[in-house]
């Protein structure tokens, strides 16, 4: 991709006015009462290009539940700690339904489409399980969210978690039928204890633009020189985010705005555009397919203004 020069501050504060004055917003995820509570009217977004340059707009600093956007960082982990045996337990397609299916695992005997609908990141959770106890492992994946994103004020919101975990009995039933056919090592509640964990990880667009700016970079934070991952990896984790990373709308979001991206039902979207900059957008506010809404029409407003996508100008 290269760089057509566009003004990016006065682009991105553009889309967070026009975004904070829409009245089409989505639904807030209602599914645990946290969620549930959160302010539809927020917006936020914060893009930082590869010489550290930050532009932000509206929310930009207000932390918010990165939920299923955690499962980016999980998966870097894993591939880290067992590098392509992990696809010996998830794989790397598509799965075409919503998120939290039990269906799909049946046919498949077990073993989830991809890393990133819930039974797969609960199987990468696992794997990052796998020879710790439940607390270190929650406090290795906190601490890298911390390294990569420089901000050592990143935290769990227990209450959250708390939550999901009061109500997670889909993600038990995912959890032990995997177990069922071997693809879990640890016990089921540990596995469950840390997904749920990491998902109630709060952050700010600013601090997520922040983190993902080494999957922007070939795995290496180009503002400190920190090499994250390799090159290849970041290619690749960046390959899943743009087929898997929107639930059953990750063709719509490839479609529409032409970036690796990973949503959450918190609202919050991570996007990559490579060799340009890392950008984080948050509307609690959801589409049909658990998406944010306005967040994924600021992305496309951005690709649009800037000219980034991995498909062309
Ligand atoms: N913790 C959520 C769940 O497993 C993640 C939802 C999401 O963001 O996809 O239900």
């Amino acid at each position: 991709m290269s760089m057509a020069d566009p003004d990016l501050a006065r682009i991105v504060s553009d889309i967070a006015e026009e975004m904070s004055a829409r009245t089409d917003r989505g639904q807030v995820a209602t599914y645990i009462p946290e969620l549930a509570n959160v302010d539809p009217a927020r917006f936020g977004m914060a893009l930082i290009d590869l010489d550290g340059h930050t532009h932000v707009g509206g929310d930009a600093d207000m932390p918010f539940s990165i939920q299923s956007i955690s499962k980016v960082f999980t998966l870097t982990l894993a591939l880290g700690r067992v590098g392509d045996r992990l696809w010996r337990k998830v794989g790397r397609e598509p799965s075409g339904n919503p998120f939290n299916s039990i269906v799909q695992l049946e046919r498949e005997m077990g073993v989830p489409r991809n890393p990133f609908i819930n039974a797969g990141a609960i199987a990468v959770t696992d794997v990052i399980l796998s020879g710790r106890q439940p607390r270190e492992t929650l406090g290795e994946i906190l601490r890298f969210l911390q390294f990569v994103a420089e901000d050592e004020t990143i935290f769990i919101d227990q209450e959250v978690a708390a939550s999901e975990k009061r109500t997670g009995f889909r993600n038990a039933a995912l959890a032990n039928y995997m177990k069922s056919f071997g693809v879990l090592e640890n016990p089921v509640d540990f596995t469950l204890g840390v997904y749920f964990h990491h998902c109630a990880i709060a952050m700010s667009c600013r601090q997520l633009a922040r983190a993902g700016l080494f999957l922007a970079n070939n795995g290496r934070n180009p503002v400190n020189g920190h090499s994250v991952i390799s090159a290849e990896r970041a290619r690749r984790i960046n390959a899943l985010m743009l087929t898997c990373g929107h639930y059953d709308g990750s063709g719509e979001f490839a479609y529409r705005v032409g970036l690796p991206g990973k949503s959450g039902v918190g609202g919050g979207i991570l996007a990559v555009a490579p060799g340009l900059a890392s950008v984080a957008v948050w509307a609690p506010g959801l589409d049909e397919a658990g998406n944010s809404h306005l967040g994924r029409i600021a992305l496309e407003e951005l690709a649009r203004r800037t000219g980034w996508s991995i498909f062309g100008h």
